[in-house]
């Protein structure tokens, strides 16, 4: 975990935030190569999810919302952990983790074991608690929202009006969370803000049961899609006794992390529990009318909801390796670090490099090699220090082809003629450079004009 924490920082993954000021406990910032990595994984959840399915619609709700909306959710009321402190070391813990967890002052112990005077369990409300306009009274209350689903419950009327979807049918949603984590911990996998991706899946009364069979399997080829493979998620039935109170069966997606096999998505059959609770709340309908049976009642829900910050996370986990390679252009031995994505979440797709970058020949088609793929997709051009040394700072960030001109490019062609003055280049047809394969490092030639369409279909 150390090397990933640290390769994440040094190439530009995930930040502390508020690193200059000491950092922000359970904040975290995606630099420059963590928000290509993120955006990947969120457009293709998006496009899994509501692009290439007919049942299911987007949604992007607010984060603030009317107070009434958490009481009825229950949120208010109960959604909390139980939280120890330590009169001793004063640290606070989570009572259903304090196993888990380490003394302030000895940390090689659990605070149950270091001898420390503990506090009797209390409840701890996790929503962070706001006011809306200037003044700072109980009427003013509302909170950050602590899960994406809520607002996806209250406008299901208004999303079957204008859609007239017919069940079964589902509202998609990516966006921010709030928890006030009593102790955030794991690099960014328990923290304080974070990114939800949830479905809320509406269904016949009675089918919920065979739907959450169905959104599983539909989950775990999910994650292998973005290469996860299934063998690497754990699949834990929630017993009823640890599961939330309205639910009728949960999953949880458990990925081996380094610290410990962990929650990566939680499957829920919520039953009609939010929709029952939002219509006895507000006042007003959220049942479906049915037009072949005539009948109007509450739909269930079956909620898959993943964590976009658990799964960057996890991906980074998965594809990150050391392997003893020889270098491509000395030949010696030596070790690499490298991030094997898969080309779809990759952050850069491909690295454009000049073989030399004094030669204004190579310099001109390779500029203008990535000024093409540019508008295609995220390249990156490089064109300092040896080509083994810049094939492996792209290795470390995870890009899968790596994109050479060298002299056989100039061999024979027109661009052979191209003058310093960067004249614009007329490339043949068969003018190739050399394509480099992050995983397996083979080298091949490919046609500069084939290079596109090569590289499109690899990420797509
Ligand atoms: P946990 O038991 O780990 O606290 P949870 O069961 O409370 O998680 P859910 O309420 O089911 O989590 O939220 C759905 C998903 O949101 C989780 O599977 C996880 O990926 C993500 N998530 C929840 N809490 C956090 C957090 N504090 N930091 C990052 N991601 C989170």
């Amino acid at each position: 975990m150390d090397k990933i924490v640290a390769l994440c920082k040094r190439r530009g993954f995930i930040f502390q935030s508020s690193e200059i000021y000491g950092g922000l406990n359970g904040a975290w910032d995606y630099g420059p190569l963590g928000v290509e990595l993120k955006r990947n994984l969120k457009d293709y959840w998006w496009r899994s999810m509501t692009q290439v399915r007919d049942d299911i619609v987007g949604f992007d709700g607010s984060i603030l919302m009317n107070r009434a909306v958490w009481k009825a959710s229950g949120h208010e009321a109960t959604f909390s952990d139980p939280l120890i402190d330590c009169k001793t070391c004063k640290g606070r813990f989570r009572a259903d983790q304090i196993d888990s967890s380490t003394c302030g002052l000895k940390p090689s112990k659990s605070p149950r074991e270091c001898g420390g005077e503990l506090t009797e369990p209390k409840t701890f409300n996790l929503m962070f608690k706001t006011y809306v306009g200037a003044i700072e009274d109980e009427s003013a209350i509302t909170y950050l929202r602590p899960e994406t689903a809520q607002a996806m419950f209250v406008q299901f009327k208004n999303v079957v009006d204008v859609t007239q979807k017919k069940l079964p049918f589902g509202i998609a949603q990516i966006g921010k969370a709030f928890r006030n984590e009593i102790n955030p911990r794991n690099f960014t996998f328990r923290s304080r803000e974070f990114e939800q991706m949830e479905v809320e899946f509406f269904v016949k009364p009675g089918t919920g049961p065979e739907w959450l069979e169905k959104w599983l399997e539909e989950r775990l080829s999910w994650y292998e899609a973005i290469g996860i493979p299934r063998a690497k998620i754990h699949v834990l039935t929630v017993p009823e006794k640890d599961r939330a109170f309205y639910s009728q069966g949960t999953y949880d997606l458990e990925y081996e992390f380094p610290f410990g096999i962990q929650e990566l998505e939680g499957i829920a059959h919520r039953g009609n529990y939010d929709l029952k609770q939002h219509q006895e709340h507000s006042g007003k309908p959220l049942e479906y009318f049915d037009e072949e049976s005539k009948t109007k009642y509450l739909a269930e829900v079956v909620e898959p909801s993943a964590g976009v910050d658990r799964t960057v996370l996890a991906l980074l986990c998965e594809a990150y390796a050391e392997e003893t390679v020889k270098d491509e252009e000395s030949g010696k031995e030596e070790t690499r670090v490298v991030l094997h994505f898969v080309p779809r979440i990759a952050p850069i797709k491909a690295a454009v490099f000049p073989l030399l970058k004094n030669k204004p020949e190579l310099v001109a088609i390779a500029r203008d090699i990535y000024k093409k793929l540019q508008p295609l997709m995220k390249v990156a051009y490089a064109d300092s220090a040896a080509i083994g040394r810049r094939y492996r700072r792209m290795d470390e960030v995870g890009t899968p082809y790596g994109v050479t001109v060298d002299f056989e490019t100039l061999e024979g062609t027109k661009a052979a003629s191209v003058s310093a003055t960067g004249a614009p280049i007329e490339l043949g047809q068969k003018d190739t450079v050399t394509l480099r394969h992050r995983d397996s490092m083979k080298q091949e030639r490919i046609a500069i004009a084939d290079l596109p369409a090569y590289l499109l279909a690899k990420i797509s």
